[in-house]
């Protein structure tokens, strides 16, 4: 946080007299971090969640798809960081290569940290298809669960109607 490690530089200065810059930056400003959902029909279908931290997509591959409801958790297995590039990617991976299959993009959008440790991280999503605060949280080794914190989605929420005429 830069608030706290900029603690001693706030603490001398008065900034409504210098016009030195101040530690906090303003919420709008803070560049909003990037998740992916990429539906991936390889020898299994599951779906990858990607969050974007520290110039990577941390990465969770999760079988059932994002649990809608919170009476529902999922199985979200932790898998290696992906690059920021691969957010983007939707296509074929050849048969017989890692993943072989194809990648469609389920979701994007940007998301906020409200806790990230080791074992636990809490996030909002703020998606097209997927709004809302989930968990993921370590259970043994690789193995995760994500949970939806918030009240269900509506099932029958769709976007906008383009109307004619
Ligand atoms: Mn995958």
């Amino acid at each position: 946080m830069p608030g706290r490690k900029l603690a001693e530089y706030e603490a001398k200065r008065d900034f409504k007299r210098t016009p030195e810059p101040g530690a906090k930056v303003a919420r709008a400003e803070r560049k909003a971090l990037r998740f992916v959902v990429q539906e991936h029909h390889a020898r299994r279908l599951h779906w990858d969640l990607r969050l974007e931290k520290d110039g990577v997509g941390v990465s969770w591959a999760v079988p059932k798809g994002i649990p809608p409801d919170p009476k529902k958790n999922h199985l979200a297995v932790h898998v290696e960081d992906h690059p920021l590039e691969y957010f983007k990617f939707a296509g074929e991976i050849p048969k017989g290569e890692y993943g072989g299959g194809t990648v469609t993009i389920w979701d994007a959008g940007t998301y906020e940290t409200v806790k990230w440790t080791e074992r636990e991280v809490m996030v909002e999503f703020h998606g097209e298809r997927l709004t809302g605060k989930y968990v993921l949280f370590q259970t043994r080794g690789n193995d995760w669960m994500i949970h939806r914190m918030d009240p269900p989605q509506d099932p029958d929420r769709k976007p906008m109607p383009q109307r004619i005429g």
